[in-house]
């Protein structure tokens, strides 16, 4: 690991010693539905529609078998609700006929499930199967590319493998949860708290801005 890599991993520890996946699940069917739930939607948001939609829906037989209108209803303050329900009954569908009801704990069976792309996907493996993966969101993507661990072209996979190279193995599962508090807390898209921060040096944004 490079000095850079060093200097984010130790200011990341020592900004964010706790951080951790804030989407609230008691069992690994709850996180996939919290995952699901959360694109292009807050944590937050999802968090507040949750409780009831796993009240009324335990298991993943319980989803497979609901009116995809009884989904709806439970989480249209979310954006892209009708879509996200289609895809949470179909997704529930294939963990009862084809996981044994089970989350699936590889990258290829998880891709299976509608609306589970790379992103979910790599967030369940870690989160749930404790498996190195580097799950890329929005603020993991901004921040990677602000402190020129991948460049401004790169798509998200990209940008996936190059957090990878840069970092440690071993080091993956908690960097991606502290470079989400990083960007949400912090380095946030607008407006971010460049003058107290310790990266400065090596961000590509603050010394662009510098420049100006
Ligand atoms: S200097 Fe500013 S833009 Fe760069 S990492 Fe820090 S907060 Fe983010």
């Amino acid at each position: 690991m490079d000095e850079v890599a060093q200097l984010i991993r130790k200011t990341f520890a020592e900004m964010f010693p706790d951080a951790h996946c804030e989407l609230n699940h008691q069992n690994p069917f709850e996180l996939l539905v919290a995952v699901m739930l959360s694109a292009q939607t807050t944590d937050k948001s999802v968090n507040k529609v949750t409780p009831k939609l796993f009240t009324k829906f335990k298991t993943p037989k319980d989803l497979a078998s609901a009116e995809v209108i009884e989904i709806q209803e439970l989480i249209k303050s979310l954006g892209l609700y009708k879509t996200k329900a289609q895809n949470l009954k179909k997704m529930a569908t294939i963990l009862v006929e084809e996981f044994n009801h089970q989350v699936p704990s590889e990258m290829n069976s998880l891709l299976k499930l509608p609306g589970v792309g790379r992103k979910t996907a790599n967030v369940i493996l870690s989160v749930v199967f404790n498996i190195p993966a580097f799950a890329v969101d929005t603020h993991v993507e901004r921040v990677s590319k602000r402190l020129k661990i991948a460049l401004e072209t790169d798509n998200v996979l990209n940008v996936e493998k190059k957090l990878q190279r840069f970092f440690p193995k071993e080091a993956w599962n908690k960097l991606h949860h502290q470079m989400i508090f990083f960007g949400r807390y912090h380095c946030l898209a607008r407006n971010p708290r460049c003058e107290t921060c310790k990266l400065k040096e090596v961000c590509k944004y603050y010394q662009e801005l510098k420049n100006l």
